[in-house]
């Protein structure tokens, strides 16, 4: 189906959509814009922001200061288009998202540690290789394979970075190979676990730093006055 324009009067497409079609040809990919653009844009529509947000169902990536630094408070940033909310066949094959209820992205974000399911990040952490972006988690429906081959539909929890496929560079099959080889048996098998199922699972490091993540920062200097109370009691119980 081909895109409407955003603003063709003749066009009868509800407000998420103009929002839409408004970001990708007028904004553009990449780039970013205030909140007075988009109400100038949309005079008399109330809650156009909420429109705009309501596309994140739909797998538009569109991010405000909370998620990147770099942006003033005002500003937002189109980083990504998601489905062709236009097009009522794209939209309705992409619905059951919109259907996910916060009790069941409640439980699977539980169930996934609070953490990435690609990169491994935690809510709210800083990502190692950018000093100002943190994450953002959601829960996302992906299609994944078991280790029988068997593909299912499950809900994965994934970070904002790795859902707009931004992750890191490119890395050959060979470094691939190479690192994973220096691993423990445990770790080894572990890994090999993950590539099969596609995504990442807790490990009880990851669910301890959650852990000591969730205390407030200013009592975690105590956190780690009692773990190292504990790695010298352990040193000499050996
Ligand atoms: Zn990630």
């Amino acid at each position: 189906m081909e895109q409407p324009v955003w603003d063709d009067p003749a066009c009868s497409v509800g407000t998420m959509v103009r929002g839409a079609l408004w970001l990708l040809q007028v904004v553009g990919e990449g780039n970013t814009f205030t909140k007075n653009q988009l109400r100038d844009a949309f005079p008399g529509v109330s809650q156009i922001d909420r429109r705009v947000r309501d596309l994140r169902d739909y797998g538009w990536v569109v991010y405000s200061s909370t998620e990147d630094a770099s942006l003033l408070t005002e500003d937002q940033r189109f980083v990504k288009a998601g489905v062709a909310v236009w097009d009522p066949k794209a939209r309705r094959a992409a619905a059951p998202q919109k259907a996910m209820s916060s009790k069941d992205r409640q439980v699977v974000l539980a169930r996934d540690g609070y953490m990435c399911t690609l990169c491994g990040i935690a809510g709210g952490e800083l990502y190692p290789d950018d000093a100002i972006m943190t994450a953002v988690l959601s829960v996302s429906r992906r299609t994944v394979t078991g280790t029988d081959g068997h593909k299912t539909e499950a809900l994965v929890t994934e970070c904002k970075r790795c859902r707009s496929g931004r992750g890191g560079a490119a890395i050959d099959v060979n470094a691939a190979v190479a690192a994973a080889s220096g691993l423990g048996p445990g770790e080894f098998r572990r890994l090999l676990r993950w590539l099969e199922r596609g995504r990442r699972g807790a490990t009880e490091l990851d669910r301890a730093w959650i852990a000591c993540l969730s205390v407030p920062p200013e009592q975690r200097e105590g956190v780690a006055d009692r773990l190292r109370a504990l790695q010298i009691s352990r040193a000499s119980d050996l």
